[in-house]
């Protein structure tokens, strides 16, 4: 089983780089490329997990609603979706989030992802005490100069003091290369698929990102051009392409919290 997984939030990747940016915060893109999202796994019977930010499910309660409605699960990407290199109150800011996406949809909110993948023994420690029952911010992935998590395990797994799970997303086996969201969307479906291969052989569910966000035409002078490079109709249709190819080969898609 593949899970295919929507990081739902506010535009902030100028922001996050010191840059001034007329987009900063905006929610609205997000909107438009859940339209889309809704669109395509309708049509090819996928059911996704959408990990979404308070401060979008605030300015868009009734696309949560949509979301879940049409069969998604809900799950918590934190209240803002600004974790790195900042002070602030881990617990107060998932409970925030968690609590004000479960008012809209009336259900209880079980996996969480925390903003930019910050993982930490620490953030597993806080959901684990606010009864999450996942959390999937472990992004195992080796790219010099940003991420160099080679030494974590890449299948699902549970701590000897917590009752929480930790769902890796998934990469290549070895050499731990990044496959999900501008990788998927720069390199093309098979750099993709090729690991989703190797994963499914291993017998490793994949769990894959992307950002609603990355579903509409993206133009920005304030990041490097690989953010905003072939979103919009051309990621939608990179997405199918991917999804076509699994389903003939017989793989299901599913939500994270279906993997427990
Ligand atoms: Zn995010």
């Amino acid at each position: 089983m593949i899970s295919i997984t929507i990081d739902c939030e506010e535009w902030n990747s100028p922001y996050l780089r010191g840059r001034h940016d007329i987009d900063n915060f905006n929610t609205q893109f997000s909107y438009d490329g859940n339209t889309q999202l809704l669109k395509l796994f309708s049509k090819h019977n996928v059911h996704a997990t959408f990990f979404i930010t308070g401060y979008y499910a605030e300015q868009h309660p009734s696309d949560v609603l949509r979301i879940f409605k049409a069969g998604h699960e809900i799950a918590c990407h934190g209240y803002e979706h600004h974790y790195r290199n900042r002070k602030f109150n881990l617990a107060e800011d998932v409970m925030k989030g968690k609590k004000i996406i479960e008012k809209i949809i009336g259900t209880k909110i079980v996996g969480f992802r925390a903003p930019q993948v910050q993982y930490s023994l620490r953030l597993l420690e806080v959901l684990d005490s606010l009864g999450f029952t996942y959390d999937s911010s472990l992004h195992p992935a080796y790219l010099p100069g940003y991420y160099n998590n080679r030494t974590f395990p890449i299948k699902p797994h549970s701590f000897p003091y917590l009752k929480i799970k930790e769902i890796p997303v998934a990469v290549y086996p070895f050499t731990r290369l990044p496959i999900v969201w501008m990788f998927m969307r720069n390199l093309g479906v098979w750099w993709t698929q090729r690991a989703v291969n190797k994963l499914c052989r291993r017998g490793i569910n994949p769990v894959l990102y992307f950002h609603s966000w990355e579903f509409v035409s993206m133009k920005s002078d304030n990041v490097s051009f690989l953010f905003t490079r072939n979103t919009g109709v051309r990621f939608v249709n990179m997405l199918e392409k991917f999804i076509v190819i699994n389903k003939k080969k017989g793989r299901k898609f599913g939500k994270v919290k279906e993997l427990i």
